[in-house]
C-alpha cells in the first residue's frame, strides 16, 4: 500500500500504517510515492498491475484520480474529492475518509454543536469534508472565511447556510463563543508562529476550536484561541482516524483503540 502526492516527505502517513501492520500482527507495508501531476492515470494502472492493494490519495491529486477509478463511494462522490483508493479487479474504487477523520475529531469535545453557528477558515480541498460534517450535525449556519472570497464563493457559496466573507470580515459574525474550524497550511512550515487571522477581537467569538494542523503540536491560532479563553484542538485525531479509516477499507481490519493510542504518540514525537 502507499500514498501518492506531491510533495510526499512530510507525510506521516507511511509511519502510521505501518505502525499499525506491526503493533496488530499483519503482513502489510505502506511506502510514499511521489508523483508529479499529469502522470496519474500511468500511476493507477501500474499499481494495479502491481497488485498494489491500497492508496492514499494527497494534494495535488484529490480531484485529478476521480476520472480514473473503476467507481466511487457516494458520500466521496458528493464531494467531489477522494483520499483512499481501494483495488478491485478492474482497478480502483475512491473514497473519502476525511470525514469520518472529521467527525472523530469533534467527538472529542463531547459537545452536542446542533443548532450552534460554526465559523470556517479556509476552502480548500479539506474543507468540503469540514462542511459535510458540520451540514451533517446539523448546525445552524456556517460562517466560511477565505483569503479568495470568489474561491469561497464557487465552491460553497450555493449552500443555504453558508456565508461566505473575506478573513478581515469577521466582525460581520454575530457575537457569541461559536464552534471555529482553522482549514488553512498557515502556521505550520514556513508560516509557524503566523495565524490567518491575528486580530484579537476574532478570537472572542471562538468558544471550541480545531486546527487541523497537527505539527506544530499547538499553532499560533491555538495559542490565539486558549488566549481568549476558548479551548483550542490540533488535527492529529483526525490524522488518526482517516488512517484507521484507511486501513480498515485496504485490509478489512479494524484497528484497535490502543495501537491507535500507541500510533498517536509514536507520530507526535516525530
Ligand atoms: P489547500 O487545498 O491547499 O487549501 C489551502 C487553504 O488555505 C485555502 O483556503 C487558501 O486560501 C488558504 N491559504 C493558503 N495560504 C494562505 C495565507 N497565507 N493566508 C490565508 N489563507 C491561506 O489545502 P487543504 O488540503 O485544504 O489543507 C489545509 C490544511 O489542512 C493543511 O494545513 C493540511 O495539512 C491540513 N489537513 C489536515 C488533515 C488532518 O488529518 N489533520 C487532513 C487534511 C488537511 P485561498 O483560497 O485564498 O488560496
Amino acid at each position: 500500500m502507499g500514498i501518492i502526492g506531491d510533495p510526499i516527505d512530510h507525510s506521516r502517513s507511511p509511519a502510521l500504517h505501518n505502525l499499525f501492520a506491526k503493533a496488530e500482527g499483519i503482513d502489510t507495508v505502506y511506502v510514499p510515492f511521489p508523483l508529479k501531476s499529469g502522470n496519474v492515470g500511468d500511476a493507477l494502472a501500474g499499481a494495479h498491475a502491481l497488485h498494489v492493494a491500497g492508496l492514499n490519495v494527497t494534494m495535488p491529486h484529490k480531484k485529478a484520480v476521480i476520472e480514473y477509478l473503476d467507481g466511487i463511494d457516494p458520500a466521496a462522490e458528493a464531494l467531489g474529492a477522494v483520499n483512499t483508493l481501494v483495488r478491485t479487479e478492474r482497478g480502483y474504487r475512491g473514497y473519502n475518509t476525511d470525514v469520518v477523520g472529521f467527525e472523530k475529531e469533534l467527538k472529542g469535545f463531547q459537545t452536542d454543536f446542533e443548532g450552534q453557528e460554526a465559523i470556517v477558515i479556509g476552502a480548500g480541498g479539506v474543507s468540503g469534508p469540514v462542511i459535510h460534517v458540520l451540514q451533517s450535525m446539523k448546525l445552524s449556519h456556517i460562517w466560511l472565511l477565505n483569503r479568495t472570497v470568489e474561491k469561497a464563493e464557487e465552491k460553497f457559496g450555493h449552500i443555504s447556510n453558508v456565508t461566505v466573507l473575506p478573513l478581515d470580515g469577521f466582525r460581520e459574525i454575530p457575537e457569541g463563543r461559536h464552534l471555529c474550524v482553522q482549514c488553512t497550511g498557515v502556521g505550520m512550515g514556513a508560516s509557524i508562529g503566523r495565524a490567518p487571522i491575528e486580530d484579537p477581537g476574532f478570537y472572542k467569538r471562538i468558544g471550541k476550536a480545531v486546527d487541523l494542523i497537527y505539527s506544530p503540536e499547538e499553532t499560533e491560532f491555538m495559542r490565539l484561541v486558549r488566549e481568549a479563553g476558548g479551548e483550542a484542538k490540533n488535527g492529529l485525531e483526525m490524522l488518526l482516524y482517516q488512517a484507521v479509516e484507511s486501513y480498515r477499507l485496504f485490509t478489512g481490519h479494524q484497528v484497535s483503540p490502543e495501537t491507535v493510542e500507541m500510533a498517536g504518540k509514536a507520530v507526535c514525537d516525530v
